[in-house]
Formats: C-alpha cells, structure tokens, sequence
C-alpha cells in the first residue's frame, strides 16, 4: 500500500469541477419517431397558427349567433377535410363536423342535440353566444409563439406538439456514447461459477442498467484484468469511439489499483479522491478531445452513489438538460442520521407517505459492499460532514431515486 497523492476533495467541489469540465455535445437532426426521451437543442418557435383554421369542436350546426331561435335552410356540409365550398348566407346554416371548418359567414355552431330538423331545414334554439363551440385560429399555438424550449426532454405531448406544428425531424443533443468497463482479477462473467476468490462482475450490469436510464449509448468493454497494459489497450482502443469511459474498481491505493495511473498517463486527474462517503477513490480525468473518464469505486454502493452525484449530471449536461441534479423533496427523517466519518454521506433511504408528509426509513447497515442498502432504495439524505448529523424528526431535502 501508498499513501494517495491526490488532494481530499470536497464533494460540491469534486461535483462543481466534473461540470465544469464536461462538455455539452452537439446537435443532430433526428426523424420524430426516434425523438422519445430525447433532449431538444434549441427553442421550437410556431410558424404558422394552430389550429390553422376556425375548426369545429362539435358535430351540430353552423350559423349566425343573430340568426338564434329561427328555422334555418341547410345550405352545405363541413367535415373534417373536407371543407364547404363558399360561405352561408343569412337566414341559412351548414351541417358541420368535430374538425371541420367553419364556413364563412358563420361565428358559432350548436351542437346537433339541441337543434330541431325537417326536411331541408334546421331551428337553433334562442339566446347563441358568436364564438361558441368552435376553435379559434391560433387558439393552441399564435404564430411566433414559443412551442418549446431548448433543453425540454421530448415525451409523448412535447413529440405531439412538435408533429402539430409540422415538423418530420427536430434538433437533438447527441446521445453520449460510453464505455464501459470492469476492473479486477477477481471478477468473473456472471452466469459462470465464480472460482476460489472470484465474484460475479455485478457492477457492470447495475452501471450498464444506470447509464442506459440517463440517455448514454453504452459500448460494454467487459472485465479488465488487473494488469497496466491490458488495461491500457483496451481503453485507448474504447476511445476512439466514445464521449466518456467509465470504470469501475482499481482507483484505491492498493497496488492492483491502475485507473488513476492510466488516466494520469492519457489526461488530467481532476478528482483523485473526494470527503464522501460511500465514494472517496472516485476519480474524474479530462482526455484527449473533449473526452472525460470517470473511474468509479469498486464497491457496488459506491460505484452507483458516485453515478447519481457525478456521472448522471454530467451525462445531462451532455445531453443538454435543462435540469442537471435528480428531484429533491423534503423528507423527515424517522431516524437519527449521524455521519460515520467526516465525509459527506449519502445514505440510503426508504419512503413513506405519513398524511401529507414522505417520511424517510433508513434502509440498514449502510455498508458500501451491501447493495441491499441500495436495492429498493427510494431516496439518499445527503449527511454533512463534520457536525452531529441529523436529529430523527428533522425534515431534509433528499435526493429522490423513485417514490413509493
Ligand atoms: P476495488 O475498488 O477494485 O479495490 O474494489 C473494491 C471492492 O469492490 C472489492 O471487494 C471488489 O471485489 C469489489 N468489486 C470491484 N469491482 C466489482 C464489480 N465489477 N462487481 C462487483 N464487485 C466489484
Ligand atoms: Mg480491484
């Protein structure tokens, strides 16, 4: 063993410096039907109004509101696209259907309950309001209006919105591409009978399963053995293709622990260790061409506590979001939060409604090597460092993972 030479970070600052040194990635033009969970790269403006003609909010009638409580002559039909050729003139109405357009002439529709037919003719009741029951042009959307910001994620309405207006493809962020991979002779494939000593490489399918979720395009690189050269291959090799690698295990100080020497020898250590608990060894690198490289800890906690604090926001970032942190909400907490170490620590929560409050239960022994404490977790309570901790019946604001 040596002792670190990397400075003890703070954590907001190790966080601050990861931001600062992530790049947000450039803009594509994708087909709408590939735009789901997608980031929007700059504002949507309407060009044109919408609804883009007074369309019928009803199947009923079309008229003069003056013309109320007479029998009318049924002078055409409107129908969704297929409008009515020429206008109504006074005294006389036209058939019309929800979407259609309202026919010149006419300034309200009553709807086909309350009218009464003979013939060729239709009496509307008394007391019509002009304006009723049909959808003013630019009622949804003026043109010029802002439809959408930049850095809106595109779900199903903001898609919806953006096809309304007429759009077949819309500017997005690129999606970072990562690379992924595991380090540790100990590790074996999961699914194969581990040997004497050996463990299944968890932490790639959590990590793999975690940057998914966040929008990255993730190349696997597998286990990597505890050896410098090896390791050095594959990663220079990764990086040819992708935006950022991330590593799990070997950045302690233990002598099998290679990451940080590597990153060192490809770019710059930024964050060599951080006052965080579960995460100290976390270690952020600049590479060649706006590439960064995250080497988490091998610990399956601390590998998806540094994900939530460093690696989702930069991947947001990169993304274009708008928001770079997870949601927080105010939780009392049901337990007293001491802090374990004077580091600041995330620990692992769940949460209950009591009345109109989310009350946070601490999820067990907050070991960095018990998944368990994470599995099932709807929320970490962020503990400073270096004071008493936090008094059970405090309300804090956690970091929300889901809700119960
Ligand atoms: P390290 O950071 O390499 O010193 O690893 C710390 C601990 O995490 C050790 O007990 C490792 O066996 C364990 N570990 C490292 N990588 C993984 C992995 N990919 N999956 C599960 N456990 C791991
Ligand atoms: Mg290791």
């Amino acid at each position: 063993m040596r002792a670190s030479t990397y400075p003890l970070i703070d954590a907001d600052e190790a966080a601050a410096l990861v931001l600062e040194h992530t790049p947000v990635l450039g803009l594509e033009h994708v087909a709408i039907d590939d735009c789901a969970g997608r980031v929007l790269a700059e504002d949507l403006v309407a060009e044109a109004p919408l609804p883009p003609f007074p369309s019928s909010a009803v199947d009923g009638y079309a008229l003069r509101a003056s013309d109320a409580g007479k029998t009318l002559r049924v002078a055409g039909e409107s129908s969704a696209g297929r409008p009515m050729q020429g206008g109504i003139p006074p005294g006389s109405a036209a058939r019309i259907l929800t979407g259609g357009v309202l026919p010149d002439g006419a300034d309200c529709v009553v709807m086909v309950e309350d009218v009464h037919l003979a013939g060729g003719t239709v009496t509307v009741p008394a007391g019509l309001r002009a304006g009723s029951n049909y959808h003013k042009v630019g009622d949804d959307l003026r043109p010029g209006e802002p439809v959408l910001g930049a850095g809106t994620q595109l779900g199903a309405a903001e898609i919806g919105i953006a096809a309304a207006t007429g759009r077949a493809t819309l500017p997005v962020r690129r999606r970072p591409g990562v690379a992924l991979m595991s380090t540790g002779d100990e590790l074996v494939e999961v699914g194969r009978k581990p040997g004497p000593g050996q463990i299944p490489d968890s932490n790639r399918w959590a990590l793999l399963a975690a940057l998914r979720e966040a929008g990255a395009d993730v190349t696997v690189l597998g286990i990597a053995p505890d050896e410098p050269d090896r390791l050095r291959e594959v990663v220079v090799r990764a990086l040819r293709a992708a935006d950022a690698l991330v590593t799990s295990g070997g950045v302690s100080v233990g002598t099998h622990d290679l990451v940080k020497p590597l990153l060192e020898s490809l770019g710059t250590v930024h964050v060599g260790r951080v006052k965080l608990k579960p995460g100290k060894p976390f270690t952020f690198a600049t590479l060649d061409n706006h590439r960064v490289a995250f080497g988490l800890p091998g610990f399956p906690v601390s590998s998806l506590v540094t994900f939530e604090v460093f690696v989702r926001p930069a991947l947001r970032k990169m993304q274009g979001f708008a928001r770079l942190q997870r949601p927080t909400l105010p939780v009392r907490l049901a337990y007293d939060a001491r802090p374990t170490a004077d580091r600041t620590e995330y620990q692992r929560v769940t949460l209950r409604r009591e009345g109109r409050e989310l009350v946070a239960e601490t999820t067990g022994s907050q070991s960095s090597s018990r998944l368990m404490s994470l599995a099932g977790a709807h929320a970490l309570v962020r503990v400073p460092a270096g004071d008493q901790g936090l008094e059970a019946g405090s309300i804090v604001e956690a970091m929300i993972l889901s809700l119960p």
